[in-house]
């Protein structure tokens, strides 16, 4: 039976003619059947998965040259925008809605010759810690069914998590991939701002927004990061700074300088499970020769405020070409009034958080509340930039939890939003400030359920956050 560890070695099985393509992606189907229940998927590409994998088969036989992710299978978050095929944010206001062209991370991925295998759900316009938020259904835990499986990207963690893809990409605005990433048990990055393009991936807050990518193992992250990343001619925000050969670089020993935060640690809000094991890491740092040292921070409770009022602000924004003449959703029930058109198009079309933050991001920009809110939650931004830039000049990683909590049960966190705000306490930061950030499936709580640890480095030192998780994983792994 096939098993996939990693995709050197899926790689290694396909040249050696171990296994074909087709064969693989007959078994990926299968696992996808078994698993419907998990709700993970929101539509998935058989057909077309299965043609990709016989031109490979086909390739590999005649010995012609295939890209660097050739037959990997991957999974795509509703977000990101796949030509010809129907593309939701897991809205009812998109449906039917089809993409009119890739997303450059995904052209990138395809003229490597990877395999899109479905699309995946997630919380509605990737708002949401729990993936509750999606107009088709809640996602489930694979390793616990009646808890979260973490939001907005859920779809895309329990699809890695639960072996239905090889690799799947998610968006983190602010946390979406590592925070459903640390309660699934799976590595999940977030690169810094600009490093892959954002053209086709559906807006939440633009300022914010990054692609990211979930796996098993840190090489096969890397890898999908090498392909994805790099200018674009398509997005004005992407950053010129060269891409390294990531996946040649992340081989090292090397001894790193870590800073954590007393505050952030010792937090009230912080499972106790989770700060021993953040603590014994620490510990376990300093034995094998890095510089561990904590750094004053006193400004972690306006992170999660900031972050609210500025996306909130920047989705209303966003969402407002929602409106039932250029996309998807239009309502049978409006009258010939422009208004009425418009009030009852976007009141059916749209979830309840989507109509929050919609409403919560006017607020924050009207004229009486402009200075008292957007204004002030600008002003932390770049007060917590620049203290994160001084960090870095004496830190390569400041080492964080990635979430308050493990994955809690389904419902529990509904009806009180706030709650689901606060906990996005740990991950927010990395996104205002723009940095990259990974999460590291490196413990276990109690109750089974798995955690893991937040590294956040300075922007476009991806090539350091990486090294480090790979050993902190292969150390980790008895
Ligand atoms: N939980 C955060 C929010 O709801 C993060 C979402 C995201 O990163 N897309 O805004």
């Amino acid at each position: 039976m096939f098993e996939f560890t990693s995709i050197e070695q899926y790689h290694a099985q396909l040249k050696e003619g171990k296994v074909t393509c087709a064969e693989v992606v007959e078994y990926f189907l299968k696992r996808i059947k078994a698993c419907e229940h998990l709700n993970a998927f929101i539509e998935v590409f058989a057909d077309e998965a299965l043609a990709k994998a016989s031109l490979i088969d086909a390739k590999l036989k005649k010995g012609e040259s295939l890209g660097k992710m050739f037959g990997v299978i991957t999974g795509i978050k509703d977000v990101i925008c796949y030509k010809d095929h129907k593309i939701s944010a897991a809205s009812g206001i998109l449906q039917n809605f089809t993409s009119l062209y890739s997303a450059t991370a995904v052209e990138r991925l395809l003229d490597e010759d990877a395999i899109i295998i479905g699309r995946l759900n997630c919380d509605e316009f990737a708002m949401g810690s729990s993936n509750e938020n999606s107009y088709y259904g809640k996602v489930l835990n694979a390793k616990d069914e009646t808890r979260v499986p973490g939001g907005s990207s859920g779809g895309s963690a329990v699809a890695v998590q639960a072996g239905l893809c090889m690799i799947s990409l998610g968006s983190d605005t602010g946390g979406s991939v590592r925070q459903p990433a640390d309660f699934c048990g799976i590595v999940g990055l977030k690169p810094t701002y600009g490093r892959i393009s954002r053209y086709g991936l559906i807006a939440y807050a633009s300022s914010f927004d990054q692609i990211g990518i979930f796996g098993i193992n840190v090489p096969d992250v890397t890898l999908a990061l090498e392909v994805m990343a790099g200018p674009d001619d398509f997005d004005s925000t992407v950053s010129h700074s060269p891409v390294p050969a990531y996946s040649s670089l992340v081989d090292t020993n090397e001894k790193f300088r870590f800073a954590f935060f007393e505050e952030a640690i010792t937090h009230p809000g912080l499972d106790p499970e989770i700060r021993s094991s953040i603590e014994r890491k620490i510990k376990e740092l300093k034995e094998d020769g890095h510089t561990v040292e904590p750094v004053e921070f006193d400004l972690l409770e306006y992170l999660v405020p900031a972050y609210y009022i500025l996306t909130t602000a920047e989705a209303s924004s966003n969402l407002s070409r929602y409106d039932g003449v250029k996309f998807g959703y239009r309502s049978p029930n409006a009258t010939n009034d422009l208004d009425d058109f418009y009030k009852k198009t976007r009141s059916e079309g749209f979830g309840w958080e989507v109509k929050r933050r919609i409403m919560l991001g006017t607020f924050v920009l009207s004229t009486g509340y402009y200075d008292a809110y957007f204004t002030k939650a600008q002003s932390v931004r770049k007060i917590l930039t620049e203290k994160i830039s001084l960090i870095f000049k004496d830190f390569d990683f400041v080492i964080l939890p990635t979430s308050p909590v493990p994955a809690f049960k389904l419902g529990e966190k509904m009806s009180d939003p706030i709650a689901m705000y606060l906990a996005d306490i740990y991950t927010v930061m990395a996104n205002l400030t723009g940095c990259p950030a990974i999460s590291i499936p490196l413990f276990a709580h109690s109750n089974e359920l798995p955690f893991g640890l937040q590294l956040m480095s300075n922007r476009f030192n991806e090539v350091s956050l990486l090294r480090i998780s790979g050993d902190l994983l292969r150390k980790n792994t008895p």
